[in-house]
């Protein structure tokens, strides 16, 4: 009867006022679930320090010292939030059977991880942490972040709605994951991608126990751009649309120009310039497009992303990957 073994991985960057306050409470989670038996006593809480110019690095060794669950790497330098789960995430997937990604500033509520790890004992490789309510964030924040999920899903992104980094995510998942190379990286768009057995759980957010936010509006609009830019060509076939139609346009203007000019109606030479506005105006934005689907192309494949992915078999694979496919033996919840 084995248990997952469960890494806890938390992005920091000056965090020194936030991680005295959470580290125990994360500790506290990581031995309810332990004693409950719902993950193995090996399990870790690993804290990524990105690249701090304060004190987190010495607080995240001192508490590594204290308590062996707690462990800590640290960026050469600050990558933001997104490389920074995604380099604890990697460092993790080989030593642990699921991991669970979190802020490290207690806003996302720490104990829906016992529901996260239910829903992987049900056979979920991905659970999503989903955020049921935004009252503490401000109404702008949350306006725009709804509209931006909205967004995102109508330039063909799949995204799970109000869903941010907080998700349990199985080693299994994440060797796959692995095998995306791409640089810029949006990670709440790239895991449905992977595929595999999904759900959500749904939880309230909290404001900041302290410190604040290292997203301001530049950062924000960054990663939102990053979002649509790192996981769809729709844009650019938008570009190719529109060309299409001032094409179609510029055709018709064309047939209108010569019209007035049989008749008599125009002035000399204002056909003749109406004419070729329309006939460069519709080509050269049409090329654009045309190129533009060629670049898009271009970008996909540079992605080298995996074509197929293996969810089952009707054999066992005889050298499996590391933490791929080991067998859990649950004891019988119910
Ligand atoms: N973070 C990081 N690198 C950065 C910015 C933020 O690792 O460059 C971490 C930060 O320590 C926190 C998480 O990412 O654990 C989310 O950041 P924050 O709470 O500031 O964002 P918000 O919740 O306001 O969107
Ligand atoms: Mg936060």
């Amino acid at each position: 009867m084995k248990k997952p073994i469960l890494w806890i991985v938390i992005p920091c960057y000056n965090e020194q006022d936030v991680l005295p306050v959470t580290a125990p409470l994360f500790l506290d989670e990581l031995q309810l679930l332990i004693d409950s038996e719902k993950i193995d006593e090996e399990s870790r809480i690993l804290f990524v320090n990105d690249g701090s110019k304060d004190r987190t690095w010495q607080i995240i060794s001192d508490l590594s010292k204290k308590d062996r669950h707690f462990l800590g790497i640290a960026q050469s330098r600050n990558r933001g939030h997104q490389n920074a789960v995604l380099a604890g995430l990697m460092e993790a997937k080989g030593r642990c059977d699921i991991t669970i990604s979190i802020d490290c500033d207690g806003q996302d509520d720490i104990s829906a991880m016992g529901k996260m790890v239910e829903e992987y004992r049900k056979g979920c490789e991905i659970v999503y942490g989903v955020r049921s309510s935004r009252e503490t964030d401000t109404w702008f924040k949350r306006t725009t972040a709804q509209e931006y999920y909205r967004f995102l899903n109508r330039m063909g992104v799949e995204v799970v709605y109000n869903h941010a980094d907080y998700r349990l995510v199985s080693s299994r998942v994440l060797q796959h994951f692995a095998d995306y190379h791409e640089v810029n990286i949006f990670l709440r768009g790239m895991f449905p991608l992977v595929g595999f057995k999904s759900t959500s759980v749904y939880y309230e957010r909290h404001g900041r126990i302290a410190g604040q936010s290292h997203y301001p509006l530049r950062k924000m609009l960054a990663l939102a751009i990053d979002g649509i830019t790192s996981l769809s060509i729709k844009p650019i076939s938008l570009i190719a649309g529109t060309g299409a139609i001032v094409s179609l346009l510029g055709f018709l203007g064309i047939l209108w120009a010569i019209a007035m000019a049989i008749t008599g109606n125009t002035v000399a030479g204002w056909a003749s310039i109406v004419c070729i506005v329309c006939f460069l105006g519709g080509i050269q934005l049409l090329s654009l497009g045309i190129i533009g689907e060629y670049v898009g192309k271009t970008y996909m494949e540079a992605k080298h992303r995996p074509r197929y992915i293996i969810s089952e078999r009707t054999w066992e694979e005889e050298s499996p990957r590391p933490g791929c496919s080991q067998k859990f033996d649950f004891p019988d919840t119910n």
